[in-house]
């Protein structure tokens, strides 16, 4: 293992969003590549905004996207990962050295105290963001009564960092005010925990979104007054919406397991994530193995990426080209199942199906809606197929197919095909005028693979009784 250390920090406040899963991804591969470690810190002391089942969503979602982390030894097992809200003794014992060493302090002005501060500065035309007037600097007492610990924020000079996406980047302490660390409650605010799991952690890269790029001076600030390096900085752009706002449900499906739900492949969710503001030449599929190989922060764009609904399908559909017919078919299977088809997972019907479908299937549930008429006895029958195909005339017809196929002793393609050219032969009869009402017969629709391969993935004995099925509905429309 090498000593890179990077982590994935979501705050488990809803669904797992697709730019979430994208910092997730790039800092995965970062450590898989570099075979540094990856760490999940579960970031749930927001009371309010958390919760239980949204951790929950965000785990499956990551187990999902094998995304897979590697520690977490205090809590959880083995695996972790870590959760802040278990933590809570860590960020009160920093938060009281940084009180000693005269970087923070308490502060107990009260709610009216500072609505009182917010109003006279808005008198006074001070139109920037309420600051905190710093009231409690330097007070001296303990007033026996709430108090928030907060950051002595400097008030000249400036923070530096060389971001890897960014760029050199520099932010004047004069924006700055005197930030809470932690609440009166004992709990941490985001910059102090973040900043003090990085420092707990060994954290050596911090990759996330660009939107935190507000909080990258103040937890450069807490590293510095603690006295630990400082690590390396990489912020992400934001993904778009096509109309360039914001990506949001508005748009399209965003949280990742709704990708799952659409038979989307873990592989091709990454690999279109990654190319969301990453490029490598113009290679547009990526197997996750050769993500891991190609990544680099230098590729990563400085600005954001636009999403696009057709492109992602066009790198699930081929991905799922790349896999095998097995593969496809036990990754449809629980898609067969949500259509209320009950099908063993070893039959062996379900890699021949998926041969038959996969070309024009571009997702599992697409792959499943094809393939339904396999596995549903009888088939679901196209109403205006069965008017138009199973006429009275030629339900002898069907019958006479039906006897030939059932006299066959093999039911490979190639016997298959003999038989039916010579009993189309003996019959007088072309192709053309049997295939449809065959077809409507045996799938239950107008289009289908074809028909030998239909037959021969169904077998003998489900052929034969669904062509004779068919030749009594015909024989009793008029
Ligand atoms: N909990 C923060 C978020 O989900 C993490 C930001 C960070 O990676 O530091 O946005
Ligand atoms: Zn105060």
């Amino acid at each position: 293992m090498s000593h890179i250390r990077v982590r994935f920090a979501p705050s488990p406040t809803g669904y797992l969003h697709l730019g979430n899963a994208r910092s997730a991804l790039f800092n995965w591969l970062w450590a898989r590549q570099k075979k540094g470690h990856f760490i999940l810190r579960m970031e749930d002391t927001d009371q309010e905004r958390s919760s239980v089942e949204s951790s929950r969503i965000v785990l499956e979602s990551l187990r999902w996207l094998q995304l897979d982390w590697d520690e977490g030894p205090e809590v959880g097992g083995p695996n972790g990962p870590y959760f802040q809200s278990e933590r809570l003794g860590l960020y009160k014992e920093f938060s009281e050295r940084l009180i000693q060493q005269g970087h923070a302090y308490r502060c107990y002005c009260t709610k009216e105290e500072l609505d009182r501060a917010r109003e006279q500065q808005k008198k006074r035309g001070i139109r920037d963001a309420y600051r905190y007037p710093g009231t409690c600097r330097n007070r001296t007492d303990h007033p026996d009564r709430p108090y928030v610990v907060r950051f002595r924020a400097p008030e000249s000079g400036c923070t530096r960092w060389n971001d890897l996406v960014k760029g050199p980047i520099e932010v004047q302490h004069e924006t700055l005010q005197d930030f809470v660390l932690l609440r009166s409650n004992g709990l941490p605010l985001y910059n102090l925990g973040a900043a003090i799991d990085d420092i707990t952690m060994g954290i050596t890269l911090v990759a996330r979104g660009d939107d935190h790029m507000i909080n990258t001076t103040p937890q450069i600030l807490i590293f510095q007054a603690l006295g630990y390096p400082t690590p390396t900085f990489a912020h992400l752009p934001m993904i778009l919406a096509p109309n360039g706002d914001k990506l949001s449900k508005r748009h399209a499906a965003v949280a990742v397991l709704d990708y799952r739900e659409q038979g989307y492949l873990p592989d091709a969710v990454l690999n279109y994530l990654a190319r969301l503001g990453w490029s490598h030449g113009d290679q547009e599929i990526f197997t996750r193995q050769q993500l891991i190989d190609c990544f680099n922060w230098e590729h990563v764009g400085r600005t954001a990426a636009k999403f696009d609904t057709k492109k992602f399908l066009f790198v699930q559909q081929s991905h799922q080209r790349l896999l095998d017919d097995a593969f496809v078919g036990q990754a449809a299977w629980p898609f067969l199942g949500a259509r209320g088809l009950q099908v063993d997972r070893s039959d062996a019907r379900l890699e021949k199906a998926v041969g038959t479908i996969r070309i024009r299937a571009r997702t599992l549930v697409e792959a499943a809606e094809m393939m339904d008429f396999y596995f549903r006895e009888p088939p679901r029958m196209d109403p205006q197929a069965k008017a138009d195909f199973l006429t009275p005339e030629i339900a002898p017809k069907l019958v006479a197919l039906a006897e030939t196929l059932s006299r066959l002793e093999s039911f490979d393609e190639r016997s298959l095909q003999s038989a039916v050219t010579r009993w189309l032969e003996e019959e007088r009869l072309q192709l053309k005028e049997i295939a449809q009402p065959a077809r409507v017969a045996l799938t239950g629709k107008r289009a289908s693979p074809g028909l030998f391969e239909v037959m021969q993935v169904l077998g003998q004995e489900v052929s034969v009784k669904r062509l004779r099925q068919a030749a009594a509905l015909a024989g009793e429309a008029s």
